[in-house]
């Protein structure tokens, strides 16, 4: 139902990716939403109706161009949720 961002979608598969090359110092929930919000803010959003969704987010999945850039902010996000971590030490969890 109604409208969403499908970079939403794209980011989140390609954080999966990104995980499996990427050993994060912390891995929890919080920062895995911040570093995703992080990235988000810096991709232009692509909104679109949800019937269309999968269709686009297919194609821009396929894009090397877009890939390579949310990987790039992957990489400086991570950087920066490591040195700015939100959760109190030692009460990480999943
Ligand atoms: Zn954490």
């Amino acid at each position: 139902m109604g409208v969403f961002n499908a970079m939403e979608t794209v980011v989140a598969q390609l954080f999966e990716e990104f995980r499996k090359s990427y050993e994060l110092k912390c891995d929890c929930k919080t920062c895995q939403e911040d570093m995703m919000a992080l990235v988000l803010n810096r991709i232009p959003p692509r909104y679109t109706s949800s019937e269309k969704g999968q269709l686009f987010v297919k194609g821009e999945y396929t894009n090397q161009q877009l890939q390579s850039d949310v990987m790039r902010e992957l990489i400086a996000a991570a950087a920066f949720v490591e040195s700015h971590q939100h959760h109190r030490d030692g009460t990480a969890s999943p």
